[in-house]
């Protein structure tokens, strides 16, 4: 990247997970300031944001946490009622709040018009097969065109997961030098367990799975 890039401020998406965290980092070595917005919405586990918040101080960056309580209105599901199951077998896990990332998008791009950041870096990924259509690449770029639009500003959203599998993620964790880092301190576990998680849930086998297959090509090429 330019270094005049580097001098402009970047606003990162996060929740205290694996993807968000990379990109905070990521954020942290291509831009000179760097906050986060960290949107609160009834998560299954409060814990969530204990773990955002944590990451965010030991980081020594501004966390702004958004209330967007409002959107367990909107859908009974997985996430904001602790009495559903969560079914992966969907083809959109029922996790799913209709337009979710849009409306996160947009309150972040508020935000970032507020605290005078062009960039925004968010961690959604076409290759997860998460289904969610608000997280597709067209998406993003439509967004990011709204967005300038509506606030008569030049934008630029950043998507560095877009068309990276979960061992990619690691691999440019591991690039950041914050692999460790990430795999002791995040929370992606849907059963609320910080690091390796409880190792059953979908999100833990996603994450487990990548890791694995990071670490033994990783291992291979060392050899
Ligand atoms: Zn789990």
């Amino acid at each position: 990247m330019s270094k005049a890039l580097k001098q402009e401020k970047a606003l990162v998406v996060f929740s205290g997970g694996q993807d968000s965290t990379t990109c905070l980092f990521y954020a942290k070595q291509h831009f000179k300031d760097v906050e986060l917005v960290t949107f609160e919405y009834g998560q299954r586990h409060a814990k969530e944001i204990e773990v955002a918040k944590a990451i965010a101080q030991e980081q020594g960056l501004k966390h702004h946490i958004l209330d967007m309580s409002l959107l367990s209105q909107l859908s009974p599901n997985a996430l904001t009622s602790p009495d559903m199951e969560i079914d992966s077998t969907d083809d959109i896990p029922n996790t799913f709040v209709p337009a979710r990332n849009l409306l996160f998008l947009s309150f972040a791009g508020a935000l970032a018009y507020q605290i005078n950041a062009k960039h925004i870096i968010t961690g959604v990924c076409e290759t997860d097969f998460s289904g969610y259509p608000d997280c597709r690449d067209q998406f993003i770029k439509s967004m990011n065109v709204t967005m300038s639009l509506a606030m008569d500003r030049d934008f630029v959203i950043h998507t560095p997961l877009m068309w990276l599998d979960k061992k990619e993620t690691w691999a440019l964790s591991d690039e950041l030098g914050v692999l460790d880092y990430i795999r002791n301190k995040t929370l992606t576990c849907y059963n609320g367990v910080v690091a390796d998680g409880c190792g059953t849930c979908p999100a833990c086998q996603l994450r487990q799975r990548g890791l694995e297959q990071y670490l033994e090509e990783k291992g291979a090429r060392t050899l």
